[in-house]
């Protein structure tokens, strides 16, 4: 393990909606870093999928699509709340790979070994730049095993629920609490079941459960972290 790996690269990792987008987004910020939310590529190539007629239970279709499909993150060219513009084949999807439908689909095509090493591999060539905060589900454990500074954001399947079913109200959408926990609760037990890269924390990751705590609080819990790391 290189030194220069270890120096720099936040892992965040935790089940859907636990928080890590926000809270890692404004530790980036404070901190100058990168964010990069490795959830959107599984996102993409489902969604390419969806598209494409290519069934989310073809492994081999899914594995030629996370090799063929160029994924881009771009900064936001509009403002209507997204964190980047998220491009699939130069084309803007950023909210279509949040509906319900990919939502429902992504852990599926999330368990494919080749889809997994696909992506993992361009994953790491942004993780080892340095500077950077990785957020998903296998950063600690796979994608980026020496960053410096690992953490495990929980909360209770309930409260992750509520706060994605409002944050679709909030955008005007409709939404309808039951079906987002039952959405939750199923990607949860694919993503911590399926062979490859499952969720899990890795064992030198800091677990903070967030059930009670404000954005605030979360974010506040990582600069400690980050200060006791050394990177501030
Ligand atoms: O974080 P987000 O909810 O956007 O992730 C969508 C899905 O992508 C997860 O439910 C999981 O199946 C998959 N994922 C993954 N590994 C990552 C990031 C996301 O398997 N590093």
């Amino acid at each position: 393990m290189s030194d220069d790996l270890r120096v720099n690269t936040i892992a965040v990792d935790g089940p859907a909606a636990s928080g890590k987008s926000t809270a890692g987004q404004l530790v980036a910020r404070e901190l100058g870093y990168l964010f990069f939310d490795t959830g959107v590529m599984y996102r993409a190539i489902t969604l390419a999928a969806l598209e494409a007629g290519v069934s989310v239970f073809d492994e081999l279709g899914c594995t030629k699509l996370a090799e063929e499909t160029q994924i881009d993150v771009q900064p936001p060219s509009i403002e209507d709340g997204r964190l980047n513009d998220i491009l699939i084949d130069g084309v803007d999807k950023t909210w279509d790979i949040r509906t319900p439908e990919v939502d429902a689909n992504v852990s599926e095509v999330s368990t494919y070994a080749g889809v997994r090493s696909a992506l993992t591999a361009q994953q790491r060539k942004i993780g080892v730049r340095g500077r950077v905060i990785m957020v998903g589900r296998d950063i600690g454990t796979v994608v980026m095993p020496d960053a410096i500074l690992k953490i495990y954001l929980d909360a209770s399947a309930e409260e992750r629920a509520g706060r994605r079913h409002h944050e679709r109200i909030e955008r005007g959408e409709e939404s309808d609490f039951e079906q987002v926990l039952s959405i939750v609760q199923k990607r949860d037990q694919i993503d911590s079941s399926r062979e490859v890269a499952p969720l899990c924390a890795a064992e030198d990751a800091v677990v903070i459960n967030s059930d009670q705590m404000s954005i605030e609080e979360v974010f506040e819990a990582i600069m400690q972290l980050v200060r006791e790391a050394g990177l501030a």
